[in-house]
């Protein structure tokens, strides 16, 4: 079973080309997935002759010459790639001329989406890049049923900033957000590659630890505690942040659902602020 846990271009739809046999690709994997990572047009002149695509002339079928990958772009946020593939050579007209009509695509898919639904297509947090909170929702479901039926465990750590009302009181709301940007990268930074970063709310974060233990988790968390009473954030003067955790784990909080996993840790993260606040504490049950 697969067990990376990325975001993927999914082949969606297609015109001329089949895309049941195409490849789900990780963002900066192949042209289609670079297009995505680096947000950026690729025109490939040429094209392996095992590429992934043939275009379909309706009586015959033929290998592209070249493809353009265009990357639609939503505020700076990728919700997908459109590829074109050509058996003759594009122009640079043409290519410009379709990175203006991918603007546009953008432009109308802004127009006709909803804020929410933008939201839902997006997997990660447009201020800090963690994953948003849908996209944590749907992977701590999946990762909880394998769990479940291979009796692997799993652990959830929920952190809360402390005092950071005081923080965007003191030294302003944009201080605040570069914080927030900061205490991410040193998250991440201290995760292990299997480890998934969500950020759950305005100064809540929620890690997914799958393959791990409670007292491995407990562990994580400490470390996390520790680093971030570290971090220096500029317009910050000499204050220190530090973070609240709550650890939960399965099979040994004998949970029967993730939100009941989630909702221990919660009550675990609950005690932390109230016996003082920067510690961790483990859910009991
Ligand atoms: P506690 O230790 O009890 O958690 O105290 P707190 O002040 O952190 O708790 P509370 O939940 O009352 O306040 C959270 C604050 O986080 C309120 C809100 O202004 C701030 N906040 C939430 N999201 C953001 C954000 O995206 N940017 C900034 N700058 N501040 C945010
Ligand atoms: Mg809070
Ligand atoms: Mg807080």
């Amino acid at each position: 079973e697969q067990e990376d846990r990325e975001p993927r271009l999914v082949p969606y739809v297609s015109h001329a080309a089949d895309i049941t046999d195409m490849p789900h690709l990780r963002i900066g994997e192949g042209l289609p997935g670079e297009a995505a990572a680096e947000k950026r047009v690729i025109h490939a002149k040429n094209v392996p002759d095992d590429y992934m695509i043939t275009v379909n002339f309706g009586i015959a079928e033929a290998l592209p010459r070249e493809i353009v990958l265009f990357p639609v772009l939503y505020r700076e946020e990728v919700l997908g790639v459109m590829l074109l593939a050509g058996v003759s050579p594009f122009r640079t007209g043409d290519v410009a001329l379709l990175e203006y009509i991918t603007n546009q695509i953008a432009v109308v898919l802004e127009n006709a989406l909803t804020h929410e639904q933008v939201e839902r297509l997006s997997v990660t947090d447009s201020l800090t890049d963690a994953y948003n909170r849908r996209y944590m929702t749907e992977r701590l479901n999946e990762e909880f049923s394998k769990a479940q039926r291979y009796e692997a465990q799993m652990s959830v750590v929920l952190i809360d900033v402390d005092h950071f009302k005081r923080v965007n009181d003191d030294f302003g709301h944009q201080v605040g957000d570069q914080a927030l940007i900061r205490l991410t990268a040193a998250f991440k930074q201290s995760l292990r590659q299997s480890d998934i970063l969500g950020r759950y709310g305005g100064e809540e974060f929620i890690i997914m630890l799958p393959h791990t233990s409670c007292s491995e988790a407990s562990a994580v968390a400490e470390k996390l505690r520790q680093t971030v009473e570290q971090i220096v954030v500029s317009g910050m003067g000499d204050r220190r942040l530090s973070i609240s955790l709550g650890v939960a784990s399965f099979p040994e909080q004998r949970t029967e659902s993730v939100d009941q996993l989630v909702q221990m840790a919660d009550t675990a993260l609950y005690e932390a602020k109230a016996t003082g606040r920067n510690r961790v504490v483990v859910a009991t049950g």
